[in-house]
């Protein structure tokens, strides 16, 4: 069962993730409560996300007789963006145990003010794994630029994005750099303002996860 990789932009209609989006939001939301929302928001979009994997047949036995069932045919790797796509990869393992966790660490340099890999993981397999790349923020896109520009130097064929909250201009700057990335969004936000946060957008995701405010 061929699923078409066709690009995909989606941006989550579902009430659920508005619902847990809105409480996330919410400045007044715990640190702890905050990570849950993401947890489960993060939940809800790979749910999404995963409509589009291929499947492959394998025969099983029920407690009745034996059958074919299908199974995910693709091997995954869960890659999270440090530090704020940690609690995303959390989620992530638990719908997918079958994935290997692959960190990316990513910073701005100062002077060209350019995403640069600090940490960077290893694949199994490379050429064959289909990575879905976590960050909660899709600010002005500099770090998907790059993470997926690393991804695709490892030989990544397959990347499928997952973030929360964007802004139009990262959204723009991701899908014109890597027009190939699979895109998934909770939301989409107005605009960025002159710090690079996303307005209305959620505050600083990584100090609310890890409470570092
Ligand atoms: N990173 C964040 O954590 N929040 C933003 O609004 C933008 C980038």
């Amino acid at each position: 069962m061929k699923n078409d990789a066709a690009k995909v932009t989606s941006i989550s209609s579902h009430p659920l993730v508005i619902d847990k989006l809105t409480k996330a939001r919410d400045s007044s939301a715990t640190s702890e409560s905050f990570r849950v929302l993401i947890y489960q928001i993060t939940t809800m979009l790979l749910y999404e996300a995963g409509a589009s994997l291929n499947l492959k047949p394998r025969k099983i036995e029920t407690p009745l007789q034996c059958m074919e069932g299908f199974e995910i045919e693709e091997s995954l790797a869960i890659v999270p963006i440090l530090r704020a796509g940690i609690t995303m990869s959390d989620a992530a393992s638990k719908l997918f145990p079958q994935a290997s966790v692959v960190h990316l660490g990513l910073k701005r340099d100062e002077n060209t003010l350019e995403a640069k890999i600090y940490f960077e993981g290893q694949l199994n397999q490379p050429g064959e794994t289909t990575c879905i790349l976590l960050d909660p923020m899709l600010a002005t896109g500099g770090t998907a630029n790059a993470a997926c520009t690393t991804l695709k130097g490892w030989g990544v064929k397959r990347i499928i994005f997952v973030g929360i909250v964007g802004a139009p201009e990262g959204l723009s700057s991701l899908s014109k750099t890597h027009p190939d990335i699979e895109i998934y969004l909770a939301a989409l936000d107005n605009h960025l303002n002159e710090n690079g946060y996303i307005v209305p957008g959620l505050g600083d995701a990584g100090d609310r996860l890890f409470g570092t405010l």
